[in-house]
């Protein structure tokens, strides 16, 4: 099955989708870390995207369907996945309309996490990430056992790029403009389920499964 998740940054949808993608035991596609692991590798799409990427605006519709469509093409997807991410513009979701149309494949659920403003600035403000690996922690709610350090391989945490203040703003405002009309395009069609934000990653995703029944 073939889930989306939507949310504003910040809403959990990073963790919850690693978390729903091993409990379903299917791919966890994030357009977010493919773009960040093209820039960390310098191809040529990490080149066309890394100022818009780092400013908090949202990369092309062409250059993202491109990414997505091949990666939706590989076998390990036979399963279905986790769209994590992806769409995140009107004109994204009528192309993976398109796409899965093409290849046969239905679209499942649309999870859309729930939380207040207040709460997304206090989770970015606080998050941190291993500059390594892209591991996330938050000062707070999740601290590393070390502080300053990832649990997994010792490296720095620090602020992405994308999660300054000034920046962070700018991805509201994309998402307010471009992102959040697509949870009108699903409710239309009778696909969204809402998931309250808040809480322990382990509740949310306990509601989300039986909100799935998966
Ligand atoms: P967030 O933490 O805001 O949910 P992601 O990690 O999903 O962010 O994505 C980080 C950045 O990657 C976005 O701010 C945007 O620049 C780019 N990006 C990711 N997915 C898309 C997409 N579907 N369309 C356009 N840009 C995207």
């Amino acid at each position: 099955m073939i889930l989306i998740l939507l949310g504003p940054p910040g809403a959990g949808k990073g963790t919850q989708a690693k978390l729903l993608a091993a409990a379903l035991a299917v791919p966890h596609i994030s357009t977010g870390d493919m773009f960040r692991d093209h820039k960390a590798r310098g191809t040529e799409i990490g080149k066309r995207v890394q100022a818009i990427m780092d400013a908090g605006g949202l990369v092309t519709d062409e250059i993202t369907n491109a990414m997505v469509e091949e990666r939706l093409a590989r076998a390990d997807v036979a399963t279905g996945c986790i769209l994590d991410g992806y769409p995140r513009t009107v004109g994204q979701a009528v192309f993976l309309d398109g796409l899965l149309a093409r290849l046969g494949r239905p679209l499942g659920k649309v999870v859309s996490y729930e939380v207040s403003e207040a709460a997304l600035v206090e989770r970015i403000g606080g998050r941190r990430s291993c500059a390594s690996c892209g591991a996330v922690y938050h000062v707070t709610q999740q601290p590393p056992r070390q502080a300053g350090r990832c649990d997994k391989d010792g490296a720095a945490l620090v602020l992405r790029e994308d999660d300054k203040p000034e920046n962070v703003r700018k991805r509201m405002q994309e998402y307010a403009t471009k992102t959040a009309p697509l949870k009108a395009y699903y409710q239309a069609r009778g696909q969204v389920v809402e998931v309250d934000g808040l809480g322990e990653p382990a509740v949310i995703l306990a509601a989300t499964r039986q909100l799935l029944g998966r």
